[in-house]
C-alpha cells in the first residue's frame, strides 16, 4: 500500500543506540535522578541548581564526538527526502531533547518536549540557541528588564511545544509510525489512538512490546527494526 501522509514519532529509545541513554528502562530514573527532580517546574523551583547541571552534562554530551545519529535516525532523513520529492507529507514529532534528527538531516521535525540546545526565558517565553553551560546567572535580552533563563525542555505538567500542530498531523495521517518510545508520557501516547480512529495505519518499532494496540510491531533495535521498516517502504 502507498502511504501519502506519514507521520512518525520518536523517543529515547532511537538514540539509545547512539550512546543516550533512555529513562524508562530504569524504573524511572533520568541517568540516576528521580524525574520529579529533574523533569518538573516544581523539582527545578526546589534546586534549580540540580537542574541547571542536569541538563548541561545532557547538552555537553551532545558535543561528544562518540554521540552521533545511528542508522536508524539516518533512515528517517532519507525516507523524508524520497517520500517529499515522491509528493508525499512527512511529519517528524519527536519527544528527544537531543539534536539528532537535526543533525541527521529531517527537516519537518517538531520537538515537542523542547531542545537542550536552547534556553528559554522564563519571563517572555522566548527560545534562545544554547550550547553551553546554563546557570542561574544567566539573564535574557528580551526582556526590558533581563530575566533568568532556564533549560528550554517541557517539564512533566507543561504544555508541549505545537501540539496544535501534532494533533493535525497526526489526525490527518495514513500512516503513524511510533519509535522507541514506552508511551507512557502523554499527550504524546496519545497520538496512536488519534491516528488509529482517524483509519491510520499505525505501526510500533521498538526493542520490545508496549501495547497490543498498534496494527503492526517491529521488535529489536531501532538501527535494525527502523532501518528494515523504512527501507522496505522507499
Ligand atoms: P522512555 O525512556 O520512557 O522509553 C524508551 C523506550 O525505548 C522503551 O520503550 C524501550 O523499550 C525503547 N528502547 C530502548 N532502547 C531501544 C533501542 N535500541 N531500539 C528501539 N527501542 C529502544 O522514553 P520516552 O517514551 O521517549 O519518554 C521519555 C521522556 O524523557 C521523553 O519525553 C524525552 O523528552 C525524555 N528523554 C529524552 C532523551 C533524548 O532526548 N534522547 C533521553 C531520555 C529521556
Amino acid at each position: 500500500m502507498e502511504f501519502k501522509r506519514v507521520v512518525v514519532l520518536t523517543g529515547a529509545g532511537i538514540s539509545a543506540e547512539s550512546g543516550i541513554r533512555t529513562f524508562r528502562d530504569q524504573n524511572g530514573l533520568w541517568e540516576d535522578h528521580p524525574i520529579e527532580d529533574v523533569a518538573t517546574p516544581e523539582g527545578f523551583h526546589r534546586n534549580p541548581n540540580l537542574v541547571y547541571q542536569f541538563y548541561n552534562l545532557r547538552r555537553a554530551q551532545l558535543l561528544d564526538s562518540n554521540v552521533k545519529p545511528n542508522a536508524a535516525h539516518q533512515v528517517l532523513a532519507e525516507f523524508e527526502t524520497e517520500h517529499i520529492a515522491r509528493g508525499g507529507h512527512f511529519t517528524l514529532i519527536t519527544q528527544n531533547v537531543d539534536n539528532l534528527h537535526q543533525r541527521a538531516g529531517n527537516q519537518r521535525i517538531i520537538p515537542m518536549h523542547g531542545q537542550l540546545q536552547s534556553a528559554l526565558c522564563s519571563v517572555s517565553g522566548l527560545s534562545t540557541p544554547w550550547t553551553s553551560d546554563l546557570t542561574a546567572e544567566h539573564y535574557c535580552q528580551c526582556c526590558a528588564t533581563p530575566s533568568p533563563l532556564r533549560p528550554d525542555i517541557v517539564w512533566f505538567g507543561e504544555v508541549p511545544y505545537q501540539l496544535d500542530d501534532c494533533f493535525d498531523a497526526v489526525a490527518q495521517a495514513d500512516l503513524f509510525v511510533s519509535i522507541g518510545t514506552s508511551g507512557k508520557v502523554y499527550p504524546a501516547a496519545g497520538f496512536m489512538q488519534v491516528a488509529q480512529e482517524a483509519g491510520a495505519e499505525t505501526v510500533e518499532l521498538n526493542l520490545e512490546k508496549t501495547s497490543n494496540a498498534f496494527d503492526q510491531g517491529y521488535y529489536g533495535p531501532a538501527t535494525e527494526v527502523v532501518v528494515d521498516f523504512f527501507s522496505r517502504l522507499m
